[in-house]
């Protein structure tokens, strides 16, 4: 046990297990979080359901991790998925797995989650205290303790676990960057990941509310400067997505917006039939044209596709609207199958970090000892969480990283290990 006190700041997912397992082997630990209630973005996470982590070989998780996944490699080993599943089974939250590996807890409830992890970590030498942390005391190379922004100073180690700058109404304001910057830390550039997508496609916001499901999503490096010719394929998936009215976001759109890294010049296209062969589509719609012959085309897909987007598929295709079923020619009509299997928008820009779902960046991880989370800068300074330059991909990885993060930074500084 040891006599010093350790300050979390940031009530979050990384900074609840921080607390949690610092309070086994620490005299007094503190809390202090800005909102009024614990875990406010955990309770929004996965809709609402929150995706706990995944399912897959701890090996996995590093392929699912796209910014430096080799500095989280002792944190995810030394708190595995398996372990946030055992422990949220001892408080009582009971989890299931879904398709991806993606691990849910039973009552689809965030809240769920975030009340049992809240009841862990307030145990009876935690202080929660309600208010914002200003800045770091330090002397001498190290970290004495933390200013509140009402001017109280609280004295210990200190574990930053303020997340980062997206969705700042849940507390994350990226007010943590400013105090680990102040405190001599070099923060990467901040820069949205798993965030909606502006399309140049003025059909696409045409489209605002149209969702697709199983549908398949691919993206392409764009051939030079910038051209709609596709390079390398580097992303493909099968899901849901929406047309919004800047462009497109969704499950498939998030997920596909942390592979397109730098510049922007990537082609995306949507596959409305994944299921069907180009040859067996053109063959399909051959047989859905012989029933309607005398219609106007703009009336004899409705089997096929959704009402909104006929005329926006028939245009891309070359096809006057108006045009009677019987005198579509056979180019046409591979043309026709050619746009459903491969409707195509140009990405020109993201939405605000804001909307991000991670932020992308945050504190150098040279600058962390990997082992334990402590800063190689201040002694008695640790880091937990978002904070971090780290980031992955959907599927519950980026809760693992809060939760094994939070684990070592909370062992370490309470000297545990
Ligand atoms: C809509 C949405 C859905 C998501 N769904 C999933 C999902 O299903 N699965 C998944 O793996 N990931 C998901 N994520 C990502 C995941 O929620 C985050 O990666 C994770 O919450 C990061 O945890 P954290 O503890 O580092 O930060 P946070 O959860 O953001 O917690 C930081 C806490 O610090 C507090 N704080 C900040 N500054 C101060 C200060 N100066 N003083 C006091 N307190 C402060 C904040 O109020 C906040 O409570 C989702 C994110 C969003 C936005």
């Amino acid at each position: 046990m040891t006599e010093s006190n350790i300050i979390v700041i940031g009530g979050g997912a990384a900074g609840l297990i921080a607390c949690a397992f610092a309070a086994r082997h620490c005299r007094q630990v503190i809390l202090v979080e800005k909102n009024k209630i614990l875990g406010k973005k955990l309770r929004i996470t996965g809709k609402g359901r929150c995706n706990i982590t995944n399912a897959a070989e701890i090996d996995e998780f590093f392929k699912n991790i796209p910014t430096n996944p080799k500095f989280l490699y002792s944190a995810l080993y030394s708190f595995t998925n398996d372990d946030i599943i055992d422990l949220l089974k001892r408080l009582g939250v009971e989890t299931k797995t879904e398709r991806g590996g993606r691990i849910f807890p039973v009552s689809d409830n965030a809240g769920d989650v975030a009340d049992a992890l809240s009841g862990f970590a307030l145990k009876k030498n935690v202080k929660l205290i309600h208010d914002e942390a200003a800045g770091l005391l330090k002397s001498n190379g190290r970290v004495d303790g933390v200013i509140l922004k009402n001017g109280r100073k609280l004295y210990g180690k200190v574990i930053l676990a303020a997340g980062g700058t997206s969705y700042p109404l849940t507390g994350s304001d990226g007010s943590g960057f400013r105090i680990a910057a102040e405190a001599g830390h070099t923060i990467t550039q901040l820069k949205p990941s798993l965030i909606p997508v502006i399309t140049s496609e003025k059909w696409a916001c045409a489209l605002a509310g149209l969702s697709l499901k199983n549908v398949v999503l691919s993206v392409y490096k764009a051939g030079e400067g910038g051209t709609s010719k596709k390079k390398k394929c580097i992303f493909s998936e099968l899901g849901e997505m929406l047309f919004t009215h800047y462009g497109v976001s969704g499950p498939l759109v998030l997920s596909a917006s942390a592979h397109m890294r730098g510049d922007l010049e990537y082609v995306m296209t949507i596959d409305l039939k994944p299921g069907l062969s180009i040859e067996k589509l053109n063959a399909r719609i051959l047989r859905d044209f012989e029933d309607e012959l005398n219609k106007d085309v703009l009336n004899g897909l409705d089997k096929l596709l959704p009402k909104a987007l006929i005329p926006i598929v028939l245009k891309l295709s070359g096809i006057d609207e108006r045009k009677k079923i019987h005198s579509i020619t056979k180019e046409e009509r591979m043309r026709l199958s050619e746009v459903i299997k491969g409707l195509t928008l140009t990405p020109i820009g993201f939405r605000p970090i804001s909307e991000a779902i991670v932020t992308s960046g945050g504190v150098c991880v040279n600058e962390i000892n990997p082992s334990t989370m402590e800063s190689k800068l201040l002694k008695g300074l640790y880091f937990a969480g978002e904070i971090i330059d780290v980031d992955a991909y959907t599927g519950g990885f980026n809760l693992q990283i809060a939760w094994s993060t939070g684990y070592l930074a909370g062992m370490n500084a309470s000297g545990a290990f």
